[in-house]
């Protein structure tokens, strides 16, 4: 299941979960413009103590819990679009669309998706940080898609040879992916969120990106 591909007017995707094929539209928007595809995706993981160990000794940054201020940001952004923020049942406020509906995707690879977004977008941030029961660490990493010269994040070799072979052997056991409403400087951003690595799992389906509309395919 996928939310319809459109724009809404306010350039955020619509919500109404209708298809079962990606790219289409409800009957509200068929034939109307594909929704925007992110300028910035921040894809995070739920890690255990000993990857989160593991990165930080390979350099990656620790950065305390933000979730407070993010939360209220996020809050008042989704009652400025006339939107309940806490429809979908979070116990934190949400104001994007779950574009694989509110169960999201279960037992995922993400290593596809991965090349294929380094090859599109750069790197600007990757730290990671206490999850909000601050009983996990979360690794976050955010792409942008354009960048003024010097503003790329260059990982030491070790680090993203350690971020992929972290990515190649992972079954995720869920993950949810969100399209936000642009932004008050205009931007979209999209997160990926992936829990429950299953490292002896075999996936069942690979997340690809999909010129931003995001897709599943079953795993030959
Ligand atoms: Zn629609």
């Amino acid at each position: 299941m996928y939310a319809c591909a459109a724009a809404t007017e306010e350039g955020a995707r619509c919500r109404n979960m209708v298809v079962e094929v990606v790219g289409e539209m409800c009957h509200l928007h068929k034939g109307g413009k594909v929704a925007p595809r992110p300028d910035i995706i921040l894809v995070k993981f739920n890690l255990n103590p000993k990857w989160a160990e593991k990165f930080e000794r390979l350099g990656v940054p620790r950065k305390s819990s933000l979730s407070f201020l993010k939360e209220n940001a996020h809050a008042r952004q989704a009652e400025k679009l006339g939107r309940d923020p806490y429809r979908y049942g979070r116990p934190v406020a949400d104001s994007g669309v779950p574009v694989f509906g509110k169960q999201g995707i279960q037992e995922v690879s993400l290593f596809d998706l991965l090349k294929e977004l380094l090859d599109r977008y750069k790197i600007t941030d990757i730290h990671l940080r206490p999850r909000r029961d601050e009983k996990m660490d979360v690794l976050v990493v955010s792409l942008m898609v354009s960048l003024s010269p010097g503003e790329e994040v260059v990982l030491s070799s070790s680090a993203s040879q350690e971020l992929l072979s972290f990515l190649a052997v992972s079954c995720w056991g869920y993950c949810h992916v969100w399209a936000n409403p642009p932004s008050d400087d205009g931007r979209i951003v999209h997160t990926v969120h992936s829990s429950h690595r299953a490292p002896d799992s075999k996936p069942r389906v690979r997340l690809r990106f999909f010129d931003g509309l995001w897709a599943v395919e079953p795993v030959p």
